[in-house]
């Protein structure tokens, strides 16, 4: 597919562009382009299916004029600064997810090939026809510098239509997709701004982007990629503070990210922070809960009060009580001098109870007890003492079959979950591992008094290409030990310093792929899944097998169903799984599941 129409830009008029700094001819634009027939040939119609992919990624046709409703409604009730915050942060998401894709795209590409894979695919997509004046980009380094022009964009035509003239840029989702998608590509934050804006009356649009700490006067900038205030502040500090890393403060409590996930758990934070209400905090473990209670005590009204944490874990079941609550002298041996309890010291304040699934059901019962009266007695006094606290507590576990199987109080349960708030793996917020990756990488740097620039391309691949089971705390913990076994004298990070639970990342377990990589992509993504399969070195008979299973599954058991997404009869389905001693196939045809 070569000579598509898609096969090249748009030829620019070079009229509109008079005033910009693009000075090359049509040709020499044409081939700022590598032949787009290799994007091109990625995007594939299932019509039987109702599906369009590109590559392994489900997409979907939508009217233009629908996003620019969607535009108009989003600025009409939010008002122009929280729309322009939504609608970068989206394009940020779109941008991050094509970034992943450039250069898997184009392995054996040239960096600047690969990076045009993202413009490119704007093209292909129909939103906008960017063409590059300057790029320059050296990961191991972290230098970047873009700059784009574009004469069009649905924004600008949905804006001066509805709004007219604005005195301000406008291409918002343009920009949070180039910054999303250079972030991604780059693996450190860059941010792109728009300089110019046909909605302003210039004659196209132009967008600058450098890493954010080389900009100054981004703060409006910045803030559309800030869901709250209290995220992502690490930003503003380093360029405060300048690029000098040995200035910095280290600071290891900030709630860092951009994806869906993370703005949806900002919001709701920042929501309860002003009440009083009990929190509790849902997720894996190293999904960041203690950073997210911390974090709420800082922005509540509580903020000059203390924050007593209490990993409920870590006590032992005999002294909780004394831990909670405090000790009277002379209550037990061993109790020389009376104490407070933690309950006793996050008086005015917030008492943060980690890991609260792990106490003993003589322990909730206390709990339970203080919790509903306000009022503690410590171990071995009579006083009753009133105790002022917020609550905020968190947990691993699926408290609700904790309570099913007998091992956790509902009536505490109910207690604790007046406000839960769910903090997402790291699986499910990629979006977010490049600004991660470079908040980690600054502050472990200035804390151990390394000099390190950044990392490598294969360093930066493997990092995206991980599942973090031990999530946020294992990513941290993996840029902690990378810089320490860096040189420290100004080199990247490379795939050699990477290492959890003792192993090189690379050889670690591969993650699990996206729903959108399994079992819908073959008929769709065609040649490169089957060169993939090939790369695992299944034999046909053990594909079949896995094949059928996964069908099986998918269909929920029910044999006519699966049968129909493997292309086969019912009879002759059933007939190969019983061949193989497929227990399902047994039971299937004695007729216990419906059809
Ligand atoms: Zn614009």
């Amino acid at each position: 597919m070569t000579e598509a129409p898609l096969a090249a830009p748009r030829p620019i008029d070079k009229g509109r562009l008079a005033t910009g700094r693009l000075a090359q001819t049509d040709d020499s634009l044409e081939r700022a382009y590598p032949d787009i027939g290799d994007l091109a040939a990625r995007l594939r119609f299932a019509f039987r299916d109702g599906r369009i992919w590109f590559d392994n990624q489900r997409v979907a046709l939508v009217h233009l004029s629908t996003l620019e409703s969607l535009r108009r409604e989003l600025i009409d009730t939010l008002g122009a600064g929280e729309a322009r915050g939504f609608l970068t942060r989206m394009g940020y998401s779109s941008g991050a997810r094509d970034a992943t894709l450039a250069r898997k795209l184009r392995p054996n590409h040239a960096l600047r090939d690969a990076f045009l894979v993202g413009p490119q695919l704007r093209l292909l997509q129909g939103v906008v026809s960017m063409e590059p004046v300057r790029l320059e980009i050296d990961v191991a380094a972290g230098h970047f510098l873009g700059e784009f022009v574009w004469p069009e964009s649905f924004e600008v035509d949905s804006h001066l239509s509805t709004y007219g003239p604005s005195s301000a840029p406008v291409c918002w989702m343009q920009i949070g997709y180039a910054c999303g998608y250079a972030s991604t590509f780059l693996g450190r934050p860059v941010l792109f701004k728009e300089m110019e804006c046909r909605a302003s009356g210039a004659p196209h649009c132009r967008a600058l982007g450098k890493p954010i700490e080389q900009w100054d006067d981004i703060d409006a900038d910045l803030a559309a990629l800030q869901p709250a205030p209290f995220a992502n502040r690490f930003t503003a500090r380093r360029r405060t503070t300048g690029p000098a890393a040995a200035r910095e403060t280290v600071v290891l409590d900030d709630l860092v990210g951009v994806s869906a996930g993370f703005v949806g758990a900002c919001h709701l934070l920042t929501k309860v922070a002003d009440t009083d209400a009990t929190v509790l905090f849902l997720g894996e473990t190293g999904v960041g809960k203690e950073r997210f209670a911390h974090t709420l005590h800082r922005i509540g009204r509580r903020a000059d009060k203390p924050f007593v944490a209490v990993n409920c874990a870590a006590i032992p079941d005999n002294l909780i009580e004394s831990e909670l609550f405090g000790v009277e002298k002379g209550a037990f041996t061993g109790a020389l001098a009376s104490r407070a309890g933690r309950f006793e010291r996050a008086h005015g304040g917030t008492l943060f109870l980690d890991e609260v699934g792990a106490l003993s059901l003589p322990a909730q019962v206390k709990l339970l007890r203080a919790l509903q009266s306000r009022e503690i007695e410590r171990v071995g006094d009579r006083q009753t003492r009133h105790v002022d606290i917020r609550l905020v507590a968190a947990t691993n576990l699926d408290l609700d079959r904790a309570v099913a199987r007998g091992e956790f109080r509902d009536d505490l349960l109910f207690r604790l979950n007046i406000f839960p708030i769910r903090i997402p793996p790291l699986r499910e917020r990629r979006d977010d591992i490049p600004l991660l990756l470079d908040h980690f990488l600054h502050t472990f740097a200035t804390l151990h008094r390394r000099e390190v620039t950044g990392f490598t391309e294969t360093a930066i691949q493997a990092l995206y290409d991980y599942d973090y089971p031990g999530n946020i705390r294992e990513l941290e913990n993996l840029i902690e030990r990378a810089v320490i076994l860096s040189d420290g004298r100004g080199a990247p990070i490379d795939l050699c310093h990477l290492q959890t639970m003792g192993r090189p990342i690379a050889q670690a377990a591969p993650r699990e792929p996206l729903a959108a990589e399994r079992a819908d992509a073959p008929a769709a993504a065609g040649k490169p899944m089957v060169e993939r399969l090939l790369e695992t070195g299944l034999s046909i008979e053990a594909f079949e097998d896995e094949l059928m299973d996964a069908a099986v599954n998918r269909a929920g058991g029910n044999l006519a169903r699966a049968a129909r997404m493997l292309g086969l009869t019912r009879p002759q389905l059933a007939y190969r799984l019983k061949r193989k001693g497929n227990p399902v196939a047994e039971a299937e045809s004695g007729g216990s599941t419906p059809n």
